[in-house]
């Protein structure tokens, strides 16, 4: 697997809307795209820091993921996003082979014109991890 660069960091936040004071005010970074991404029952926010994004994630459901996270105390870094250069399907057939475990086992469409897949943070030294291609 050969990983090029972090693509972006996902956070998580309540309301999108409640943190981009933050993140356009004091830090400066602009706010170039919003996308809802239905299957993942999220809202997203996207900005751009150099080579690197942020993608603020804002539940949309109850039931999401993200808001499960929050729910259970967790807060600011969702996961880490590394470009795979090789793609996404043999990256996923790779860390198979190296017994980690997979939340996708096959690319799905993620926001911002992505191929994304997650790895399991258990098998991620705690971190939700996730392979993206454009
Ligand atoms: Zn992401």
């Amino acid at each position: 697997m050969k990983i090029s660069k972090i693509e972006h960091l996902g956070i998580a936040v309540q309301k999108i809307e409640d943190v981009l004071p933050y993140f356009e005010g004091v830090l400066g970074l602009k706010c170039y795209k919003t996308e809802v991404v239905e299957d993942q029952k999220v809202k997203t926010a996207f900005l751009q820091v150099g080579e690197v994004k942020i993608e603020l994630l804002e539940p949309t459901s109850p039931d999401s993921t993200v808001q499960k996270f929050l729910d259970n105390g967790g807060r600011g870094v969702h996961h880490v996003a590394f470009k795979v250069e090789d793609g996404v399907s043999e990256a996923l057939a790779f860390c198979d082979e190296k017994g980690i475990r997979l939340i996708d086992k096959a690319p799905r469409n993620g926001a911002d014109k992505l191929h994304i897949a997650f790895l399991h943070p258990k098998s991620t030294c705690g971190i939700l991890t996730e392979l993206c291609e454009e």
